[in-house]
């Protein structure tokens, strides 16, 4: 299943159960505005380099568009355009006003000069100036790009249209970005995975998890939970797993994978593969890497009883009806990894009012907002008799929904 037909399918369960008519749910799933841009530099070796860019703006009923810019070889219009869909439904589950986008560069950004790169992103501003703004379209750092890459699109996007940084989140704290940006998402995370074992009258204390994917989000995560009171016991990257079944010492590893170069290897520790990390004996499982991780077979031997999901879209739809069926509780990406876009918006925020939030100013609001959103997906998953996916899927569509149907045609 393509991702964009795997965010149909969930979009169509939930608004079947909204009763949606054909029309809407044709006019909701269809992008507003799809641009696909060449962007050709010059290369440090006098030749041109040939690249195209892509932003496909997916709902704005609720706000501006909003959401990530990917530089990697593999970004196609079908993958942006469900990622897009995604952020719209991300947005309105976790109730910030904005709708959904994503955009991105086909190309592989470890094979450019930090001068290429930026030739790179200043062209793709050039190309899409009109279509981004603080007001229209508000794009943050994805997969290959980081806070350097907002600050040269602030910069010259500003060059058309004058001092605008809220034109992008995730900007360095030194040029108007937001202190917790860094660590939102994987706070998040850890704040939504304590939320599901309250709700079951437990704590996370002493429970095990299994963290595939040790990034940003894999090892933020994980320290969050650690201080919550949970065990760690395995973690994966690119290079494979480590399994501890009495806890892993993260400073440990943290130290060892930075001059390793990834967390195979680590003494203390046995080695499994990211798959078989996936499959381990324990409590939680965050999958916090790839996408498509969880097929049917994982699904199907999956020994954990929660799953946290701090990727997007890491369970085939198949995997999930198998999980439902077994009785696992999934936590749909895109209300666990909402915490991210949540930080930009305060960003945002902070920037059209050209003010500065402190540090437990932006933990406390992203904490409420969080809380909050899990509160209603989880009241209308119990209402309803729907997983937390679709009950995820439901309180969004509805929130969409209204709006569209408010603001008029
Ligand atoms: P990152 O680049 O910081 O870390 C990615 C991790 O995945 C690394 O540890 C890497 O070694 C590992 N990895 C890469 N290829 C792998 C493979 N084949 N098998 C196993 N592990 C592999 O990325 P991140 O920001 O932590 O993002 C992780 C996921 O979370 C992505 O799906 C991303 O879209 C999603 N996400 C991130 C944010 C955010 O704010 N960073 C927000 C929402 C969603």
């Amino acid at each position: 299943m393509k991702s964009t037909e795997a965010v149909a399918y969930y979009f169509n369960k939930a608004a079947a159960e909204l009763g949606l008519s054909d029309n809407m749910k044709t006019l909701l799933l269809t992008p507003e505005r799809s641009i696909k841009v060449e962007v050709s530099i010059p290369m440090d070796n006098g030749e041109i380099g040939n690249f195209v860019g892509y932003r496909v703006q997916h709902d704005s009923s609720r706000g501006p568009f909003k959401g990530g810019l990917r530089y990697h070889p593999q970004v196609d219009t079908d993958e942006v355009a469900a990622l897009a869909s995604l952020m719209t439904w991300k947005t309105a589950v976790v109730d910030v006003p904005y709708g959904g986008g994503k955009g991105g560069i086909q190309v592989d950004p470890k094979k450019l000069s930090r001068g290429e790169l930026e030739r790179l992103t200043r062209k793709f501003v050039q190309r899409i100036h009109d279509f981004i703004g603080p007001k229209i379209d508000i794009p943050a750092p994805d997969m290959g790009t980081d806070g350097q890459v907002m600050a040269w699109i602030a910069n010259e996007y500003a060059k058309f249209h004058g001092f605008e940084p809220g034109v992008v989140t995730g900007k360095p704290v030194e040029l108007h970005g937001i202190v917790g940006r860094e660590e939102a998402t994987g706070r998040g995370v850890a704040t939504i995975t304590r939320e599901v074992v309250k709700r079951q009258g437990r704590t996370l204390d002493g429970m095990s998890v299994a963290i595939q994917g040790f990034g940003n989000v894999g090892s933020i995560s994980a320290r969050f939970l650690a201080g919550m009171g949970a065990k760690i016991v395995a973690i994966s990257d690119v290079t494979g797993g480590v399994y501890a079944p009495d806890g892993l010492d993260l400073e440990e590893l943290t130290k060892y994978s930075k001059s390793a170069g990834g967390v195979k290897g680590f003494s203390h520790a046995k080695y499994v593969t990211n798959e078989e990390l996936l499959t381990l004996p324990v409590d939680i499982l965050i999958p916090a890497a790839l996408g498509d991780v969880i097929t049917t077979e994982i699904a199907r031997n999956m020994k954990a009883r929660l799953i946290v999901e701090g990727a997007n879209n890491p369970t085939f739809p198949e995997a999930d009806e198998i999980l439902n069926k077994n009785g696992v509780i999934v936590v749909p990406d895109i209300l666990a990894n909402a915490g991210g876009v949540i930080v930009s918006y305060f960003e945002w925020v902070q920037n059209l009012q050209n003010f500065r939030w402190t540090y437990e100013q932006v933990v406390r609001e992203q904490d409420s907002k969080m809380s909050q959103a899990f509160d209603k997906v989880y009241e209308v998953a119990k209402s309803r008799n729907l997983s937390l996916r679709l009950a995820a899927f439901y309180v969004a569509i509805e929130r969409v929904a209204k709006a569209t149907e408010l603001g008029g045609f």
